[in-house]
C-alpha cells in the first residue's frame, strides 16, 4: 500500500501514556475522577428530544436531505442570530447548516489552503484548525495566546512575510482551552488586520451561550465590516447539550459560504432531517435552558477556582466555556502535573501542550462532570501534597 504523505505530517496522539495509565488504574478498580472531557454531562432538553422522536417517524425525513439544509432551519438560524446578536443574515446565501461545526471547520481548509499558503492559528487552540490546514497542504502559523495579553493574539507581532502568505485566520472566543472572552473592540482590530492583508477570518464560536457573571459574549459579525471577509462557525452542541447529535452552522460572508457549500456538497449529503427539525425547535423554543446550564457551570467554576487557589494553582477566571486553564507551579510541566495528580490523588486533567506549545505550562480542567463527582474531585485536589509545598 502507498499511503499519502500528508498522513505523516499529522503529529502522533500526545497522551497515549497517560491514557494507558488511566485505563490500567481503572482496570485495577481504582476510581478516577476525570476533569478531562469537554462534553456536557447534562442531557439535551426534553422539548428538543420530543421533536426528534416525532420527526423520526415521518417517512419524508428518511430520505436524503439537501446539503444546504431545510429552508426552515436556515430561517431559524437567521432569526436566532437577529434575536441574540442583532445580526441580519440572508437565510438563502449567508447561512449553511453543518454536520456539527467541526465538519465545516475541517472542510473550509479546502477552500483557502494550498501548498505555500499559511493559516494563522491560535496557540493554544482547538487542534482541528492546524490539522485541517496540514491535511490541505498548507502551513499553520501559531499565534501565541498569553495570559498577560488576556489570551488575545498580538496581531502586530505577526511578521509581514507571514501575513503576506496567509489566506485565513482562526479565532475562537469564548476560548477553548483558556476560557477567555474577547471584547468587540478586539474583533474590530482583527478585521482591520485581515482587510489590510487580504486574509479571511473564521471565527469558531460554539461557546457564545456558555458565559458567566451575566456577561454575554459578542459575535464577530457584530463588528463593522465583518461580513466583508469573515464567517462564524456556531453549533448546537454546547448551547443545548447536543454534542452527539452533530448539528452546527456557518454564517456570514456569502462567497465563503458558497465556497464551503461547494466542497461540502461534493463530500457529504447533509444532516438527517429529523435532527434539523429538532434543531429548529431548539433555536425557536425557550432559551431558558441556557441560563439554567450557565448557573450550574458558574457554581462549579467557582468551587474549582477556590480549591485551585488553596493548592497554589493559578487560573485566570474564565469568562465562559467549560474550561479552567491553570498554570502549573514552578518546576513542573503540564504533563508532569497531570501525571502527578493522576498517581497521587486519582484525578485526570488534560496537559495544556495538547492544545499547542504555548500550553506547555498549563493544565486544562473541564467542569462537565456531575456535581457529586466534581465535589469528590475537589476534595481529592485539596489533599494533593504538592499543593502544600
Ligand atoms: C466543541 C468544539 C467544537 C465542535 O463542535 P461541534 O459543533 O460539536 O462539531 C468546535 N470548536 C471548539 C473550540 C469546540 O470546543
Amino acid at each position: 500500500m502507498q499511503f499519502a504523505k500528508r498522513l505523516d505530517r499529522l503529529p502522533p496522539y500526545l497522551f497515549v501514556d497517560i491514557n494507558r495509565r488511566i485505563a490500567e488504574m481503572r482496570g485495577k478498580g481504582i476510581d478516577i475522577v476525570t476533569f478531562a472531557i469537554g462534553d456536557p454531562d447534562m442531557p439535551t432538553p426534553a422539548h428538543i428530544i420530543d421533536r426528534l422522536c416525532e420527526e423520526a417517524r415521518v417517512p419524508a425525513n428518511h430520505r436524503y436531505p439537501e446539503t444546504d439544509g431545510l429552508p426552515e432551519l436556515r430561517e431559524a438560524i437567521a432569526e436566532w442570530y437577529r434575536e441574540r446578536f442583532g445580526v441580519e443574515l440572508d437565510p438563502n446565501t449567508e447561512v449553511l447548516p453543518l454536520i456539527g461545526s467541526k465538519e465545516g471547520i475541517g472542510h473550509i481548509a479546502f477552500c483557502f489552503v494550498e501548498p505555500g499558503r499559511v493559516v494563522l492559528v491560535p496557540d493554544p487552540g482547538y487542534p482541528v484548525y492546524s490539522m485541517a490546514t496540514m491535511i490541505a497542504g498548507g502551513e499553520p502559523y501559531y499565534m501565541p495566546l498569553l495570559e498577560d495579553a488576556d489570551f488575545l493574539p498580538k496581531l502586530e507581532s505577526i511578521p509581514e512575510s507571514v501575513a503576506a502568505k496567509a489566506t485565513l485566520m482562526w479565532l475562537n472566543y469564548p476560548n477553548n482551552p483558556t476560557g477567555a472572552g474577547a471584547p468587540l473592540e478586539f474583533f474590530d482590530r482583527a478585521i482591520a488586520f485581515a482587510r489590510a492583508h487580504s486574509i479571511a477570518i473564521c471565527h469558531d464560536a460554539p461557546y457564545t451561550e456558555v458565559y458567566f457573571d451575566g456577561k454575554k459574549p459578542p459575535s464577530l459579525l457584530q463588528a463593522g465590516g465583518a461580513k466583508d471577509l469573515s464567517i462564524e462557525f456556531h453549533s448546537l452542541s454546547k448551547t443545548y447539550h447536543m454534542t452527539g447529535w452533530r448539528i452546527g452552522m456557518a454564517v456570514g460572508n456569502r462567497e465563503m459560504i458558497r465556497a464551503l457549500f461547494t466542497v461540502k456538497s461534493n463530500l457529504d449529503s447533509g444532516i438527517f432531517q429529523a435532527i434539523q427539525l429538532a434543531a429548529v425547535r431548539a433555536l425557536r423554543g425557550s432559551q431558558a435552558v441556557v441560563a439554567e446550564h450557565n448557573e450550574v457551570l458558574q457554581r462549579r467554576r467557582d468551587k474549582l477556582l477556590e480549591v485551585l487557589d488553596q493548592v497554589g494553582l493559578h487560573a485566570r477566571v474564565p469568562d465562559g466555556t467549560f474550561y479552567v486553564w491553570a498554570r502549573v507551579p514552578e518546576g513542573y510541566s503540564g504533563v508532569d502535573l497531570a501525571r502527578e495528580l493522576l498517581e497521587q490523588v486519582h484525578i485526570a486533567v488534560t496537559p495544556g501542550i495538547g492544545y499547542g506549545a504555548s500550553g506547555t505550562d498549563y493544565i486544562r480542567f473541564s467542569i462537565t462532570l456531575p456535581d457529586e463527582r466534581l465535589e469528590e474531585g475537589i476534595q481529592r485536589l485539596a489533599g494533593w501534597r504538592g499543593g502544600t509545598r
